[in-house]
């Protein structure tokens, strides 16, 4: 095996098929040169430059890592290695926009969460451009973004037909951006987003650490901005809480209106349930409501499908609507919630199975139990070791270091240690 083939080998665990696929499948090794250079040849020179700002360092790791032979690369443009272009392989989403129906401002209930971003993101569907620019929404999962990004689109879509409305997630600009570099159609994407009247961008946190697309994006926003066109932004934080999101693009997020959505309080959970139960022909009693809203955390998403198996479950029984239907029909739904790995529901596990109250890990004698704790949430779920740390406490990153890998050597050889977190672990499949 040659060492690019090693290094290949080691990137296609750590990246994602598609990207695989785009950028490291067509690089050619040309070979490595006397001063430990390894040189790489790709189709063009977009290729070069996502292969440069995207995967050069991990390649130096790898190498560094596996003590191959090179500590450096260049990357050549070789057009030979150009595919043969494929219409068919490659056309954008039909532009002509797809805004659901279920996502219009007739149908987002308003409370005190909330109302603050849907009064903004009503201003801008009303006065796009004029009012709010960028329009930047943010709040945690199925919260309503999606929801108040579609409405803006939908309603202007009414109220001005002939508004070019484009509404992308992150990911999607992202997707196309790569394929736009890999079938050298960067002129197509330009015109394509720069052209918009109004862009919307679903869950810019994706973008954290995609340098090239950031950039890409920032653009973007410059030529749309500066020609007075409406931008509106979701995110799951605050533009300076986003991680690996450039200064510049959080200085231009900041530019027009923050706008945030908080998790529903308990009227708001029972304005929405019935709101939903009656565009579904059923009416809640009243403490069914009362249970659901209680019983339920403050994801929408959730609470509606919540809300979709209860009224099932009822219509199967021909019992009606009732607290005891309710329950057995939450029941299910709960006992998934607990098997999510979670900090908390790590915390909680842990804690019950060594006799502890929660609290009682952030004890100083608690040692074993708080590490294999920390242990368990940086093995199950994907936060940070500052996350970790702040949910244990406010323990210091380098603690929780110390812990996992006091912890991982430890099961090493100790048997009935391991055991216990096998079992833990088992918990939460
Ligand atoms: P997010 O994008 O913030 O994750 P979504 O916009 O996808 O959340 O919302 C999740 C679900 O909850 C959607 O079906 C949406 O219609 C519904 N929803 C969220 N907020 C409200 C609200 N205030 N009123 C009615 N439905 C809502
Ligand atoms: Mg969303």
């Amino acid at each position: 095996m040659t060492e690019w083939e090693c290094v290949l080998e080691q990137m296609r665990e750590q990246t994602s098929r598609e990207s695989y696929k785009n950028w490291l499948e067509p690089v050619r090794a040309l070979g490595l040169d006397a001063g430990g250079c390894l040189r790489l040849a790709v189709p063009n020179k977009d290729a070069k430059s996502w292969l440069e700002a995207e995967y050069i360092s991990s390649i130096l790791a790898i190498s560094a890592q596996l003590k191959l032979s090179f500590h450096s690369v260049t990357v050549s443009v070789d057009s030979r290695l150009q595919e043969p272009r494929t219409q068919d392989t490659f056309t954008f989403d039909d532009p002509g926009q797809r805004f659901s129906e279920k996502y219009t401002f007739d149908r987002f209930v308003v409370g005190s969460c909330n109302e603050f971003a849907h009064a903004a993101a009503r201003a801008v569907a009303d006065n796009p451009a004029n009012v709010y620019n960028p329009l930047y929404l943010y709040g945690g999962v199925g919260m309503g973004k999606t929801h108040l990004m579609q409405a803006v689109g939908s309603r202007v879509s009414v109220t001005s037909p002939q508004t070019k409305i484009i509404y992308v997630s992150a990911e999607e600009f992202m997707n196309d951006m790569v394929n736009s570099i890999r079938y050298d159609r960067m002129r197509t994407f330009h015109e394509r987003f720069r052209t918009a009247d109004i862009l919307l961008v679903d869950d810019i946190q994706t973008l954290g650490t995609r340098e090239r697309t950031q950039e890409e994006f920032f653009h973007t926003f410059n030529t749309l901005h500066n020609n007075g066109k409406q931008i509106v932004i979701s995110s799951d934080s605050a533009p300076s809480a986003v991680k690996g999101l450039v200064e510049r693009l959080k200085s231009r997020f900041s530019w027009g209106l923050i706008a945030d959505i908080q998790p529903p309080d308990l009227e708001t959970k029972m304005a929405i349930l019935s709101h939903k139960a009656a565009e579904a022909g059923a009416e809640l009693p009243s403490n069914v409501l009362n249970f659901m809203a209680t019983h339920f955390n403050s994801n929408i998403r959730e609470l509606e499908g919540a809300l979709t198996r209860l009224m099932a479950i009822a219509s199967i029984s021909g019992t009606g609507i009732t607290t005891a239907i309710a329950r057995q029909s939450l029941k299910a739904a709960l006992a998934e919630n607990e098997r999510t790995a979670t900090i908390a529901n790590i915390q909680q596990i842990v804690a019950s199975h060594y006799q502890l109250r929660t609290t009682q890990l952030r004890e100083r004698s608690n040692v074993v139990p708080r590490q294999v704790a920390m242990y368990l949430c940086r093995k199950l779920t994907s936060a940070s070791l500052p996350e970790i740390g702040r949910a244990f406490g406010g323990k210091h990153h380098t603690t929780v270091l110390h812990a996992i890998s006091k912890i991982a050597n430890k099961r090493q050889g100790n048997e009935s240690l391991d055991t216990q977190i096998n079992k833990l672990t088992e918990r939460f499949n």
